[in-house]
């Protein structure tokens, strides 16, 4: 299957002083990727005539289509239209229509035209116009042989518009499409996974698998090349199916947002409800879960219980254990976690103990932390140590602490 390749050109000086924010190309390599149009070079170019030119030939020297943006308004700076139908041996040639198409903004706007206007209805000749409903300049695109130059406006509303209504469909009828599916892991590092996945990674060309590192998780995207979407499960399902063969035991999702999103669906469907008392996290965890919606229906209790006394006298933990073991140990953590399954009469009960910080607490160092579980099928805790003094640190150990907490919860979930 032949592929294509894109390069995108973003003109204007305002993008390389610095003062503008190159949105654009972002919003372009999104649309292409979508469309499986490979992109493998966008730059930035000065409102500068001979290395506008210079940039036009490169990247036509190199990829099959040209995307610009910027550089159509109607004052003299404004060059990319001339320069590019330039690079194609074309002559700008006025478009009565688009002429029509400008008055016409004009009178809805109640603004008066001024000649300089006029410029914007010259278009390439020869060309595909792309209407701009969000302003006066419109767009375009050259084709000769193989190659295709598409010609944006640089305010992004503008680009946007003409990127999705005009260019996206135009693209679309001539091409081929990229098919996607994500899989979550949970607790398994991105060296292992690609460890265990490296053969089927290097030998798998279509679909591709790319892995995605976050903090405390790891996403793979199975993406499959296609001409008709209806194609691309075929392709995806057996290397979706051999990745899980290697690595499925951390797998917590396939498509899903994330973590909590996940826990949530799956004590839905299992008609359980759980119940969280936390303490260095300080009701992140219960914060995650409602994020999703129709939390409601698995979830009604969360407990803050930041200092001991709550523990016992509110939570219900026998103050003996927190005398015994400390408040941040793995007792203490169980003991909560059961202490409000009981109170909410949950099925699955979370406690988080644990020290986030600034200083050692009770003998305890930072980063400790201890994340339970309890329910009749699965009680477990799990001892993390954080070992991080930086400034991020107190947010990073409540994180990995909450997410330890979600998959603990999906874990007891699964066993029912
Ligand atoms: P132009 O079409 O070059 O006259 O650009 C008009 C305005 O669009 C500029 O003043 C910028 O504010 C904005 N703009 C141009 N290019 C970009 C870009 N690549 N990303 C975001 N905004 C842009
Ligand atoms: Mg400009």
């Amino acid at each position: 299957m032949q592929q294509r390749t894109a390069e995108i050109l973003c003109v204007g000086t305002e993008l390389l002083m610095g003062g503008t924010v190159n949105t654009n190309a972002t919003e372009i390599a999104k649309e292409l990727a979508g469309l499986g149009i490979n992109l493998y070079h966008s730059s930035v170019v000065g409102d500068n005539p001979e290395r506008l030119a210079e940039a036009v030939k490169l990247a036509l020297s190199r990829a099959d289509i040209l995307i610009t943006t910027g550089g159509l308004g109607p004052t003299y700076d404004d060059l990319t239209k001339e320069t590019v139908a330039a690079c194609f041996g074309k002559k700008l040639v006025l478009h009565p229509e688009c002429l029509e198409e400008i008055k016409a903004y004009f009178a809805r706007a109640h603004r008066t035209m001024t000649p300089t206007n006029e410029k914007q209805a010259w278009l390439p000749e020869g060309c595909t116009v792309l209407p701009n409903p969000n302003g006066t300049a419109p767009g375009c695109v050259i084709e000769a042989g193989d190659k295709l130059a598409a010609i944006l406006p640089g305010p992004p509303r503008e680009m946007r518009a003409m990127l999705k209504n005009g260019l996206v469909p135009l693209l679309t009828q001539k091409g081929q499409r990229l098919v996607s599916h994500e899989l979550h892991f949970y607790g398994i590092g991105e060296s292992e996974l690609e460890y265990r996945l490296h053969d089927l990674m290097v030998q798998s060309q279509n679909p591709t698998i790319a892995p995605y590192a976050g903090t405390g998780e790891v996403k793979l995207r199975v993406t499959a090349r296609v001409a008709e979407e209806e194609d691309a499960e075929a392709l995806l399902r057996p290397v979706m199916e051999q990745i899980l063969a290697a690595a499925g035991e951390y797998c917590y999702g396939v498509d899903v947002p994330d973590l909590q999103t996940a826990a949530v669906k799956l004590l839905r469907e299992k008609g359980l409800t759980a119940a969280t008392a936390e303490s260095c996290t300080g009701g992140l965890v219960a914060s995650r879960l409602t994020e999703v919606p129709g939390a409601s229906a698995v979830f009604g209790c969360g407990i803050v219980s930041y200092n001991n006394q709550v523990k016992t006298d509110i939570l219900g933990v026998d103050p003996a254990v927190i005398r015994e073991y400390t408040a941040v140990s793995a007792e203490t953590a169980a003991a909560m976690a059961e202490a409000v399954r009981r109170k909410a009469g949950a099925e699955i009960g979370i406690g988080v103990t644990g020290n986030a910080g600034p200083a050692a607490s009770e003998g305890q160092p930072v980063g400790l932390v201890f994340v339970a579980v309890a329910s009749e099928r699965y009680s477990h805790v799990s001892r993390m140590f954080i070992d991080r003094q930086d400034e991020d640190a107190r947010g990073l150990i409540r994180h990995l602490a909450a997410l330890k907490a979600l998959s603990l919860l999906r874990k007891a979930a699964e066993k029912y």
